[in-house]
C-alpha cells in the first residue's frame, strides 16, 4: 500500500467528520434536532431487529427506505435550502447601509415613546406567504415610515413590517409561533414570540420594539438578543446583513490534532 493509499483514506474521514459535525452544528437546539433523533432511534431498531433476526421488523424498515428519502427531503426541505445556500454563502443577502440605518432610527424613536415594533428583515429564504398575510406595501424604507406605521391609532400597527431588498413591501403581517417554548422568558409576550418563530422557520432577521418596556430587541436563528440600544442595533444588523454568522470553513481546533496524528 502506498502512502497515498492512508492519506486518501485520511482526507476522507476528515471530511466525513467536518460534514457531519456541520451538521449537527446546523440543526442543534432547532426542531430537526428532534426530528434527528427520531431517525436514528429508527435506525438503531432497525439494526436491533436485523441482528435478532426478526424478520417483519428489518423487512418493513428495509422497504420503508426508499420512501423515508423523499419525505427526509420535504421535511429537511426548509434546512436544506438554507444550509446549500450558506454553504455557497448566497446567504450573504445584503441591506445596504442606509437602509440599515433608517431601521435603526426608526427602532431608537419608537423604543423612546415605547411604541410597540416588528420588524422582519428577508434574507435567503423567501417571505411570500408572511408578506401575503397582510396588507402589501412597496415603499423607500424610511425611518418616519416605519414609525408612522406602528403609531398606535394606525390601522397597520398591528402585526409585523417586512423589508425585502431594501423596500417595505408589507405591514400588519402574521408570523408563525415558535415550535417550542424553549428558552424564552416567561414575561416576553406575542410579539417577541413571533420574532423568534419567524427566525427559527427561516433565515430573516427580526427587530422588535416592546411596547411595554420600551426594549429592542433583534432575533435570528430563533434566538433573541434583548436589551440593544440604537446603536447595538446598527452595529448588529451591519453585522448579519454583511458578513456570514457562521464562519463555514474554520477547522475546529481538535481537526488539527488529528490530522497531525494521521500522518
Ligand atoms: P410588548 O413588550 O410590546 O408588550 P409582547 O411580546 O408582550 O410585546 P404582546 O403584548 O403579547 O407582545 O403582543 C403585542 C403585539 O404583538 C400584538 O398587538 C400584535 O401587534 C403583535 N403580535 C403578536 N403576535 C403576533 C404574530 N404572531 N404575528 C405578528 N404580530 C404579532
Ligand atoms: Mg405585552
Amino acid at each position: 500500500m502506498t502512502m497515498l493509499y492512508y492519506w486518501k483514506i485520511v482526507v476522507e474521514v476528515l471530511i466525513l467528520w467536518y460534514v457531519i459535525y456541520m451538521v449537527l452544528l446546523f440543526v442543534k437546539g432547532t426542531r430537526s434536532e428532534q426530528l434527528l433523533k427520531g431517525i436514528v432511534i429508527i435506525g438503531v431498531i432497525f439494526l436491533i431487529a436485523q441482528q435478532l433476526g426478526l424478520e417483519a421488523i428489518s423487512w418493513s424498515l428495509a422497504r420503508l427506505f426508499p420512501i423515508s428519502v423523499i419525505a427526509l427531503i420535504v421535511i429537511f426541505q426548509p434546512e436544506l435550502r438554507k444550509g446549500l445556500a450558506q454553504l455557497g454563502q448566497l446567504g450573504l443577502h445584503q441591506e445596504s447601509g442606509e437602509v440599515l440605518e433608517e431601521i435603526a432610527g426608526a427602532a431608537g424613536n419608537l423604543s423612546r415613546r415605547k411604541i410597540g415594533a416588528l420588524i422582519v428583515l428577508e434574507r435567503e429564504v423567501g417571505l411570500k406567504s408572511y408578506i401575503e398575510s397582510g396588507t402589501q406595501i412597496d415603499a423607500k424604507v424610511t425611518n418616519y415610515l416605519i414609525t408612522s406605521i406602528f403609531m398606535p391609532q394606525s390601522p397597520l400597527h398591528d402585526g409585523a413590517v417586512i423589508i425585502q431588498r431594501g423596500r417595505l413591501v408589507a405591514a400588519g403581517c402574521v408570523l408563525p409561533l415558535p415550535q417550542e417554548e424553549r428558552g424564552i422568558p416567561k414575561i416576553l409576550g406575542m410579539r417577541h414570540r413571533a420574532a423568534v418563530g419567524i427566525t427559527e422557520e427561516t433565515d430573516a432577521v427580526c427587530l422588535i420594539v416592546s411596547e411595554e418596556t420600551g426594549a429592542i430587541s433583534i432575533a435570528s436563528g430563533g434566538k433573541l438578543n434583548l436589551g440593544l440600544d440604537e446603536e447595538g442595533v446598527l452595529k448588529m444588523l451591519k453585522n448579519l446583513f454583511y458578513k456570514p454568522e457562521d464562519k463555514p470553513f474554520k477547522l475546529p481546533t481538535g481537526f488539527l490534532k488529528v490530522a497531525k496524528r494521521g500522518r
